[in-house]
C-alpha cells in the first residue's frame, strides 16, 4: 500500500445515497486535505448533488456541501475514473433484501455491491483500500476479496468493514460527533496498516481516539446487523407493552419513563408509536433472521423475528382502532394523513409505517388526503404502488390499484388535509405538528371528529378539551 503521508490522499465512494453523500461531504469538510469525489449510476442523482436541490433533506446538508463542493468534494457519475484515480474507495451501494430466488424476502441483495466490485477490479491499476460502507451481511468482505483478487493481477486489495451508524435526520449531527466508528480488517500486517491509514488519513482528523473502535472483519460487519436489531427491538419492546397499556388504563409514557431511569436499560429509543420504518431495520434484522438459518440457528432467528412482527402487529393494530372507532368502517370517509415520511426531518418514506396504514385504510375504502412537509406526489404515488411485506408471501408485490389511488389526494398544507376530514392520522412526528391550531382543524372536520396519534406528538387532553375523540399510543381512551 501507498505512503498516503508523501501525496494528497484520493478518496473515491461508490453510491450518492443518503449515507455516501452525507458521509463523504463531512470527510471533506473535516479533511481538506484529502480530495473527495461521490461518484454513481444515478445521473439525476448526481445532478442533483450538483445543484442547488440537494436529492436528500437533512438539516445541516446544505452548509457543509456548500463549503466543500469544488473545493475538495465532488460529485460525479464518471465511476471508472474517479475509481482508478483513488486510493480508498468507500462503496456505499444499496442493499436491499432480495425479492427473488434464494434467500428471497429476507437475505441481502448484493448485486449492486457485486458489480460494484467487479467493477473495481477492471479499472484498477493501483493497490486499494476497499472500504464496506454499506451494511452487508457477516463474512461479505470474503466475497469480495475473492471477487478482486481474481479479477486483477498484481494489485493488493485490503478490504475494510467501516459500517455507517448515522441516524437519518440527525445524519449531519451524528457524522460530526459519531458515539463511535467501526473499523474492521484482517488481522494480517497489511490489514493492520490498512485500517491505521483509514484511522489516521480520515477519522482521527475530528474524532477522539477512544472513539475509534478497531475489530476484526467479521466483529464489524455483524456489529452494525446487531446494532440495527438491538435498536428496533427497543422500539418492538416498547410498542409490545403499548398494547397492553391500551387493555389495562396503564399509560405508556408513564411506564417508559419508569422502566427508562432504571441505568442498566436507560430512556432513549422507548417511544411508543405506530411503528418503526426506514430502509435498514426491517432490512437488517431480516438479513440476520437469514443469516441465523444459514448458520442453523433456528431458534436465534425466531427470536429476530419477533421484533418485525410485533411491528406488524402494531401497525396494523393502530388501523383496526381507526376503523372499529369510526363505527367500524372507514368507507367513503376523509381521512387526513398527517405525516408520511418514516421518521422527522427527513423526506425519506422507504419502509414508512405510513405506507402499511394508508394501504388497509384503502383496503376499507377511505377517502385519505395526504399532508407531509418534505415527501412529493410522486414518491408517495410509487410507495402506494409498491407491494408490502408478508412472512407467507415474501415481497409479493400487491399494487394498489389505479382505482384506490383516486381515493388518494397529496396537499401541501394541514388544514386542507383535514379540511371535511372525519378523522385525523398523526404518522409522523413533525414537529410542526405539535403547533398547528387544532381548534381551527376541529371547526373544519365532520363530527365526531377523531384524532389517531401515532407517534404521541400532541397532548390528548387538551385535545379532548376542544371536543377531539382522541387515541394516542398505549394511553388511557376515551371514556
Ligand atoms: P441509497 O439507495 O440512498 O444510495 C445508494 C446509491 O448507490 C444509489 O444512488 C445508487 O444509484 C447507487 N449505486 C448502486 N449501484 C451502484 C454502482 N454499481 N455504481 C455506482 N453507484 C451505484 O442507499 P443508502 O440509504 O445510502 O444506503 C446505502 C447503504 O448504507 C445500505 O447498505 C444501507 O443499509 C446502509 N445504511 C443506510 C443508512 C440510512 O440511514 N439510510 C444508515 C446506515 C447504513
Amino acid at each position: 500500500l501507498r505512503k498516503f503521508s508523501q501525496k494528497m490522499v484520493k478518496i473515491c465512494c461508490i453510491g450518492a445515497g443518503y449515507v455516501g453523500g452525507p458521509t463523504m461531504a463531512v470527510i471533506a469538510l473535516k479533511c481538506p486535505a484529502i480530495e473527495v469525489v461521490v461518484v454513481d449510476i444515478s445521473k439525476p442523482r448526481i445532478d442533483a448533488w450538483n445543484s442547488d436541490q440537494l436529492p436528500i433533506y437533512e438539516p445541516g446538508l446544505d452548509e457543509v456541501v456548500k463549503e466543500c463542493r469544488g473545493r475538495n468534494l465532488f460529485f460525479s457519475t464518471d465511476v471508472e475514473k474517479h475509481v482508478a484515480e483513488a486510493d480508498i474507495i468507500f462503496v456505499s451501494v444499496n442493499t436491499p433484501t432480495k425479492t427473488r430466488g434464494l434467500g428471497a424476502g429476507k437475505a441481502a441483495d448484493l448485486t449492486y455491491w457485486e458489480s460494484a466490485a467487479r467493477m473495481i477490479a477492471d479499472v484498477s491499476k493501483s493497490d486499494k483500500i476497499v472500504v464496506e460502507k454499506s451494511t452487508v451481511p457477516v463474512k461479505t468482505a470474503e466475497a469480495i476479496e475473492k471477487i478482486l483478487t481474481h479479477n486483477s493481477k498484481g494489485i493488493n486489495y485490503q478490504i475494510l468493514s467501516n459500517p455507517e451508524f448515522l441516524a437519518e435526520g440527525t445524519a449531519i449531527k451524528d457524522l460530526f460527533k459519531p458515539d463511535r466508528v467501526l473499523i474492521g480488517g484482517r488481522e494480517t500486517p497489511e490489514g493492520k496498516k490498512a485500517v491505521q491509514a483509514l484511522k489516521e488519513e480520515v477519522y482521527a482528523h475530528w474524532v477522539p481516539e477512544d472513539r475509534i473502535i478497531t475489530t476484526n472483519l467479521w466483529s464489524a460487519e455483524l456489529s452494525k446487523l446487531a446494532a440495527n436489531a438491538f435498536l428496533a427491538q427497543r422500539i418492538s419492546s416498547v410498542n409490545a407493552i403499548s398494547a397492553l397499556c391500551e387493555a389495562t388504563g396503564a399509560n405508556v409514557s408513564e411506564v417508559a419513563y419508569a422502566v427508562g431511569k432504571d441505568t442498566r436499560i436507560g430512556p432513549k429509543f422507548l417511544n411508543a408509536s405506530v411503528g418503526f420504518g426506514g430502509s435498514c431495520f426491517q432490512k437488517d434484522i431480516l438479513n440476520l433472521v437469514y443469516i441465523c438459518e444459514c448458520n442453523g440457528l433456528p431458534e436465534v432467528a425466531n427470536y429476530w423475528k419477533q421484533v418485525i412482527k410485533i411491528n406488524d402487529y402494531q401497525k396494523s393494530r393502530f388501523v383496526n382502532r381507526v376503523v372499529s372507532s369510526m363505527f367500524n368502517t372507514v368507507s367513503g370517509k376523509k381521512i387526513a394523513i398527517l405525516g408520511f415520511a418514516f421518521k422527522k426531518d427527513t423526506g425519506d418514506t422507504r419502509e414508512t409505517p405510513a405506507i402499511d396504514v394508508c394501504h388497509g385504510l384503502l383496503g376499507d375504502k377511505a377517502q385519505i388526503s395526504i399532508y407531509d412537509p418534505q415527501v412529493t406526489e410522486d414518491q408517495i404515488q410509487r410507495d402506494l404502488s409498491m407491494g408490502k411485506f408478508d412472512w407467507d408471501h415474501p415481497r409479493h408485490l400487491q399494487p394498489t390499484s389505479p382505482t384506490a389511488f383516486k381515493q388518494v389526494s397529496v396537499v401541501w398544507d394541514a388544514y386542507e388535509a383535514t379540511k371535511g376530514a372525519h378523522g385525523l392520522c398523526i404518522l409522523t412526528e413533525w414537529d410542526e405538528f405539535k403547533t398547528l391550531d387544532y381548534q381551527r382543524i376541529f371547526d373544519n372536520m365532520q363530527k365526531p371528529a377523531f384524532v389517531f396519534d401515532g407517534r404521541n406528538v400532541v397532548d390528548p387532553e387538551k385535545l379532548r378539551e376542544i371536543g377531539f375523540i382522541v387515541y394516542s399510543i398505549g394511553k388511557p381512551l376515551d371514556a
